[in-house]
């Protein structure tokens, strides 16, 4: 069993944290002092350890870099108004990466595992969690196939890492998006519900493409001809529509957002209705010119929700309102950060705590 205890931990000598301006964070390029590493063998995890943050070096034959098994999640540590830290929804995660797993038929690892893991990292990296406003400490466990082997097969070893790194608010500006419709993300029986590597590298192109049309994202379908929304680049989207809050239902080709899952529960507690279900492009289209499209916008851990300013379908470029203060993404979202901080009560209990000076 995993415990404080069994994770041996070689401390950096010296932190590198004076080095880092944390007013000027370019996401995804600081990394914290220490990350976690565990080895998977003979059908077990094993030697559970913190190092300091460095290079790791293996056989150019692993398994991971050829065939794909490789999964991830992105989760956030938030400073909170009484000094102590809070990382939001490890459950959440734990089952999604847990699905996410089974999908790329990698082992599991007990919740224990994992919630040991990742607090045992960020206690010692707690110097690194960001006190301003809107900055958090994202935090990235990945399990990746090790075996040493180019022949096909499923990998009999693993690694699961863990580092982090302080991000700044993600000041975020509204997105033009356009339905695409010649690429899909993820297809019925696809991997589309895991969040596995390759999901990304085969989302880039079409991405690339939107951008060099002058969109910041694509709207995913499910490559229907009625053009069923599914996701916005790598968010979940979600629209309000006539007052109602609706996003497409989860399936296998849409990723279970844990952000996703958030808003709902919020858009209740805040008295807006919500609707998981279909929703097409012709459906957006019509509500659109009938003027009833009143928010659109993406849910994820990095940015928490960004605002769709204009959707293109099918060639034809359409408006949608960027409601300011009293929206229901910005209700819902200043709701879900001050539940983060301490301000708003943990009703759902999405916080782990991390006390600080104990
Ligand atoms: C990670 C991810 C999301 C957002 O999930 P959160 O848990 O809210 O961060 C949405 N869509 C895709 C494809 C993703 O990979």
């Amino acid at each position: 069993m995993i415990t404080a205890e069994t994770i041996k931990i070689n401390k950096a000598p010296k932190s590198r944290i004076e080095e880092v301006d944390f007013n000027d964070l370019e996401f995804g390029k600081v990394i914290s002092d220490h990350m976690f590493i565990s080895d998977y063998s003979d059908g077990e995890w094993n030697n559970v350890r913190i190092e300091p943050f460095g290079q790791i070096s293996f056989s150019p034959t692993i398994l991971a870099l050829h065939y794909g098994q490789m999964v991830f999640e992105g989760m956030k540590a938030f400073h909170m108004q009484d000094g102590n830290i809070s990382i939001f929804r490890i459950e959440k995660h734990y089952e999604r990466f847990m699905r996410s797993l089974e999908r790329m038929c990698m082992p599991p690892m007990s919740y224990r595992l994992f919630e040991e893991s990742i607090t045992n990292l960020i206690k010692l990296d707690a110097a690194w969690v960001p006190k301003s406003a809107g900055s958090s400490l994202y935090i990235r466990p990945f399990v990746f196939a090790s075996e040493e082997r180019f022949g096909v097969k499923i990998s009999s070893e693993y690694k699961y890492i863990i580092f982090s790194g302080p991000v700044g608010p993600y000041y975020d500006k509204p997105l033009r998006v356009k339905v695409e419709h010649q690429f899909v993300r993820a297809a019925r029986g696809g991997t589309g519900y895991a969040k596995c590597a390759g999901n990304y590298g085969a989302s880039f192109y079409p991405a690339h493409l939107a951008k060099m049309q002058g969109f910041d994202q694509v709207l995913w379908t499910d490559g229907s001809p009625d053009l069923n929304i599914e996701e916005s680049g790598t968010m979940n989207v979600m629209f309000v529509i006539d007052g109602v809050l609706v996003t497409p239902p989860l399936s296998d080709s849409i990723l279970d957002g844990v952000t996703r899952d958030s808003f709902l529960t919020l858009a209740h507690e805040l008295g807006v209705h919500t609707q998981q279900r279909t929703v097409s492009a012709l459906e957006l289209e019509e509500a659109l010119k009938n003027n009833i499209l009143q928010e659109a916008f993406g849910t994820g851990t990095a940015a928490l929700s960004t605002y769709i300013q204009s959707i293109d379908i099918k060639g034809k470029d359409y408006s949608v309102p960027v409601p300011g203060e009293n929206g229901v993404m910005t209700r819902i979202k200043n709701l879900l950060m001050d539940i983060r901080t301490g301000k708003a009560p943990d009703k759902y209990n999405w916080n782990t705590l991390i006390k600080i000076g104990q």
